[in-house]
């Protein structure tokens, strides 16, 4: 018997969190979050079936959704309290977006495309996710109006560490996580802790994301 799409949904919902769960993500906080945001609105309507499935998908302007585990991993080690203003590069769906906002005071996010930034704009308007800017330009410039934020999360690879950003993270205490490394090379997750003297640096977990690129994107 073919099962209803509904049925499926809750399924692979479910699926979804055992998989997060499994996989050490065990911060309660991150793991509501996921549960909350409907993944398939911000999926293209090709993929919604995938929604759910632990994988990367395509979305507009050649860009892509990151895999639900990177989500949740990158958001567990960003350390977001309920009063921090976040700032993330690379808007794309907006779906991490939507899980921080979940968890923090304001979220500030900058897409170079257009086209993504009014999209995710709208998505997450409609879903009534009041605590999010959502802004079209240049990452590697950041949003400096707003610095400084107490955590700051890029969702594309540079292959140098932008300063610019590390200037407008919040001294004592600021957390920043950016993949780092060649586009067709190895990338790894970098953690940034800005001390009192110093900043410490982690490496996490190898990643792949799409190349954060400089200047706004020139749509036709
Ligand atoms: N966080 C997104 C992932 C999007 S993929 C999501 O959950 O869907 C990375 C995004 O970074 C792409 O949309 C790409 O256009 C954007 N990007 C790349 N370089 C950028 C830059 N310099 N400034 C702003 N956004 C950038």
């Amino acid at each position: 018997m073919s099962r209803t799409p509904s049925y499926q949904q809750d399924n692979d919902r479910m699926e979804f969190l055992l998989t997060l769960r499994r996989r050490g993500i065990a911060d309660k906080a991150v793991l509501r979050a996921m549960d909350e945001v409907p993944r398939e609105r911000f999926v293209d309507a090709n993929f919604v079936e995938s929604a759910y499935a632990d994988q990367a998908l395509p979305i507009d302007c050649g860009q892509t959704i990151s895999q639900p585990y990177v989500v949740a991993y990158m958001t567990e080690q960003l350390g977001v309290q309920p009063h921090h203003r976040v700032l993330e590069i690379g808007t794309g769906s907006g779906y991490q977006t939507a899980v921080l906002s979940r968890l923090a005071r304001e979220v500030v996010s900058i897409e170079r495309y257009r086209t993504l930034a009014d999209r995710a704009r709208d998505r997450l308007k409609s879903l009534c996710y009041d605590n999010v800017d959502v802004v079209s330009g240049d990452g590697f410039v950041g949003v400096p109006g707003g610095a400084p934020y107490d955590r700051i999360i890029v969702t594309a690879a540079a292959e140098r560490l932008p300063e610019t950003l590390l200037d407008q993270l919040a001294d004592n205490g600021g957390v920043m996580i950016l993949p780092l490394g060649a586009q067709d090379g190895s990338q790894h997750l970098i953690k940034l802790t800005k001390l009192q003297t110093e900043t410490r640096r982690e490496n996490l977990i190898p990643v792949r994301f799409v190349p954060m690129l400089p200047g706004q994107a020139q749509e036709l």
